[in-house]
C-alpha cells in the first residue's frame, strides 16, 4: 500500500467510525474485545450439509430461479429494465434484508443496493457485524421500475413468487424489512413505518423487523434520530440472532 492509499484507508475508516457514532453504536468504546462478525453456527452449517440429502437440489433450485428471474417477462418492467437483480448473499444466511425494486446503479450492475442506499445499507450490517455475503439481500420487485417509483400492486403480485422461493429457500432466521414496500409484502398491513418500525411481525413463522429504507435515512439525513431509530431495531435483530 502505498502512502496515498493508506491516508484514503485511513479516511475511509474515520467515516466508517463516525457513521457507527452517529447510530449510537456503543459497543465500540464499551468493549475491549476485538469486533467479532456475529456468531456464524458453523455445527448448524455442518449439520445441514451433511444432512440435507437435497443440497444438490437446492443448487439446482437456486439455478433455475434466478434464471427465471433474469429471463422473467411477466409484467411490462422487463421492457424498461437493463437486467433483472435477483439477490444476493449467502445463500444458508441467517439474517436476510428485504429491500423494495432496484434502483439506476442496480438495474445497470445486477446486483441489489449498490448505489448511494446501498452504500448506506452496507455500513449498517457492517455496524451489526456481519459482511454483505454473511446475509443475504434481496428486493420484492426484481426489475427497476421507471424512474424508481414505487412499484404497482400488480407488479408486486406478479413479482412475488421470486421473493417467496427466495425465501423458502433461505429459511433465514429473522428478516430485516426495509421500507413499506417490502413491510407491506412480508406483513400484510396498512400501518405507516412509524407505527410499525421496532416491533417483531411475523412471515410465515419467520420474525421480521420493520424499519426506515435506507434511501429514507438519506432523505432526512440531518435527522439522527431516525438513525438511531433504525439502529435499535437491528440490536433488537441481532439480540434475536443470539449476538
Ligand atoms: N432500493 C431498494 O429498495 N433496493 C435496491 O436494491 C436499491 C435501492
Amino acid at each position: 500500500m502505498n502512502d496515498r492509499e493508506i491516508v484514503e484507508k485511513l479516511e475511509e475508516l474515520k467515516q466508517q467510525l463516525e457513521f457507527f457514532q452517529e447510530l449510537g453504536v456503543d459497543f465500540l468504546v464499551r468493549s475491549s474485545e476485538p469486533i467479532r462478525p456475529a456468531k456464524i453456527e458453523t455445527q448448524e452449517l455442518i449439520r445441514l450439509e451433511t444432512l440435507e440429502a437435497g443440497q444438490m437440489d437446492k443448487e439446482a433450485e437456486w439455478e433455475k430461479l434466478t434464471s427465471q428471474i433474469l429471463n422473467c417477462r411477466f409484467c411490462p418492467l422487463f421492457k424498461t429494465r437493463t437486467q433483472a437483480v435477483p439477490g444476493e448473499g449467502n445463500r444458508k444466511a441467517q439474517l436476510m434484508f428485504v429491500g423494495e425494486a432496484p434502483g439506476r446503479d442496480e438495474d445497470l450492475q445486477g446486483r441489489p443496493f449498490v448505489g448511494r442506499a446501498g452504500q448506506l445499507l452496507t455500513k449498517i450490517i457492517q455496524a451489526m457485524g456481519f459482511e454483505r455475503n454473511q446475509v443475504y439481500i434481496a428486493n420484492v420487485i426484481k426489475c427497476r421500475p421507471p424512474e424508481n417509483r414505487t412499484p404497482r400492486p400488480d407488479e408486486v403480485k406478479v413479482c412475488s413468487p421470486y421473493l417467496i422461493k427466495q425465501i423458502n429457500l433461505i429459511k433465514p432466521k429473522v428478516i430485516v424489512a426495509l421500507g413499506k414496500v417490502a413491510a407491506e409484502f412480508l406483513l400484510p398491513t396498512t400501518r405507516s413505518m412509524s407505527e410499525l418500525r421496532g416491533n417483531f411481525g411475523e412471515y410465515r413463522g419467520i420474525p421480521v423487523m420493520p424499519t426506515f429504507h435506507p434511501s429514507y435515512l438519506i432523505r432526512n439525513e440531518g435527522n439522527k434520530e431516525i438513525k438511531k431509530m433504525v439502529w435499535e431495531d437491528m440490536k433488537k435483530v441481532l439480540k434475536l440472532l443470539g449476538s
